[in-house]
């Protein structure tokens, strides 16, 4: 070709890219996929069914890849129960019985205790910080490293936002008030609770109002304002404190069978990720719009009292937990190293954290 005809023409494409003019099209990645190829997975919840926000988070992103794929990615959701136990639904997407799962990492705890720093641990980051370290800090890519033995990938899918401390039928005043209180708290939070004297009880959500207003149980955590109301504890208990301390800022999480993930197209991978990311900000906003109008409603309620937890019961538990936090990596080395990643980036964040939003929210009210 002649040189100038060559430069001119080199030149023209130039000009033309500058000026916003259509260069010649980059070759389809996705030349190479097969577009009739369609898939119809299943995916398990650990929610009952038609719970609100949480299982209608599932759905939604259910619905959202159908549509988003031209429904070449078909999701059929299942509630806790429907076809596996809710407790069992790890196993199911590990084992490949199904190829997805929502729940989060906190209930497996019985076998990979480090998950809980993926999910929430008392005293642990809020959303903001949560969502910092997952997706920039290294956070998920740890997360996947934990669950890669299990043949699973994970990708956050909702956050409650900071949970109540919960419903208790007598004051709370000093850690004197802890001893021998009957309690359903799970979790790291439960053996805190123990700690501090208290007897934590596991219980199912659907048994709690019963056992609460019969006195089987003398306190009890749930979530917050909006969930807390719709199972009736507001009738069960007068004492509604805060904050929880135990859960400040429930991580949920999209499980995915490793080997099926892989034989998924990379659009149909990027599609389940947007969704996966979209619905965890819907299931967040879905929890912070929904709480302020609940708590609007149980200030009108005559028989409620919503009190803070005093400084001297928040240091108790404080100190509480970080004993047992690290009583659990002395015996565990994939706990302490999670531990260790989880507050490396914490106390960097923290110190971001306090000159920005504590620092804000403070000036908030001032006169
Ligand atoms: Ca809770």
């Amino acid at each position: 070709m002649n040189k100038c005809i060559l430069f001119l023409t080199i030149s023209l494409a130039l000009f033309l890219t500058a000026c916003g003019g259509t260069p010649e099209p980059a070759a389809n990645k996705n030349a190479a996929v097969d577009l009739t190829k369609t898939f119809k997975w299943k995916m398990v919840t650990t929610w009952p069914a038609n719970f609100p926000i949480f299982q209608e988070g599932a759905e939604r992103f259910a619905d959202d890849v159908r549509l988003m794929s031209n429904e070449r990615l078909d999701i059929h959701v299942y509630a806790g129960g429907e076809l596996v136990p809710a407790l069992q639904v790890f196993d199911a997407v590990s084992g490949g019985v199904v190829e997805m799962g929502h729940g989060s990492p906190y209930y497996w705890a019985g076998k990979v205790p480090e998950a809980q720093f993926f999910s929430s641990v008392p005293f642990g980051m809020t959303a903001k910080g949560m969502n910092a370290w997952l997706y920039n800090a290294g956070g998920l890519e740890l997360w996947n490293e934990i669950y890669k033995p299990f043949n699973l990938i994970a990708f956050p899918m909702g956050n409650t936002g900071v949970q109540m401390g919960g419903w208790f039928n007598k004051q709370i005043n000093t850690m004197d008030d802890i001893q021998g209180l009957r309690m359903r708290i799970p979790g790291l939070g439960g053996k805190v609770f123990k700690k501090a004297g208290g007897n934590p009880v596991l219980m199912a959500g659907s048994e709690i109002y019963t056992a609460l207003e019969r006195g089987t149980l003398d306190a009890t955590e749930w979530v917050a304002p909006f969930h807390d109301m719709r199972l009736g504890l507001n009738r069960a208990a007068k004492y509604y404190y805060y904050p929880g301390w135990h859960e400040p800022g429930t991580v949920f999480e999209l499980m995915i069978n490793a080997a099926k993930w892989s034989l998924l197209p990379k659009d149909l991978q990027k599609i389940v990720e947007i969704a996966a990311a979209a619905n965890s900000e819907w299931i967040y906003a879905q929890m912070e719009f929904h709480n302020q109008q609940a708590l609007a409603e149980l200030k009108t309620k005559q028989n409620v009292q919503i009190l803070e937890f005093p400084k001297e019961v928040l240091s108790g538990f404080k100190r509480l937990t970080r004993e047992t936090l690290d009583e659990e990596a002395a015996t565990n080395p994939a706990f302490r190293r999670v531990y260790d990643a989880y507050e490396a980036f914490r106390n960097s964040y923290e110190s971001w954290d306090e000159l920005s939003e504590e620092s804000y929210q403070a000036s908030l009210r001032l006169e």
